[in-house]
């Protein structure tokens, strides 16, 4: 991880902010995190359920680095998050096509059981 605040900026104002943030602090613009559309026409395998955001997004490059495309659902609801973090106790899951379930369910596992062994 960086030490450096990612940064993005408000497709509505321009203004910069933190990538963290789920609006802009300006404008109010919501940035839903969506710059991978779900494929609707596939159906789609539930195969981690990530308890943060660095979570998934780790999950998300383990598969990427398998050849295995995902996306990340998220619960959260924007202006709510930390109500519904502690309501739901995780963020959201990670999802991959239905061909793909039983590679992606075997490397999460395998990273999983690799992060588990360092600890
Ligand atoms: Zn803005």
């Amino acid at each position: 991880m960086q030490e450096e605040m990612a940064m993005r900026i408000c497709p509505e104002c321009g203004r910069r902010h933190e990538e963290r943030l789920d609006a802009c602090p300006e404008c109010g613009t919501s940035f839903e995190p969506e710059p991978e559309a779900m494929p609707p026409w596939r159906p789609l395998a539930n195969v981690y359920r990530a308890p943060d955001e660095i979570a998934a997004i780790a999950v998300k490059y383990v598969l990427e680095g398998a050849g295995i495309t995902s996306w990340a659902r998220s619960i959260q609801i924007p202006w709510y998050d930390n109500l519904m973090k502690f309501a739901r106790g995780y963020w959201g899951d990670i999802l991959v096509a239905e061909e793909d379930r039983e590679d992606a369910l075997r490397v999460v596992g395998e990273y999983l059981d690799r992060v588990a062994g360092r600890a």
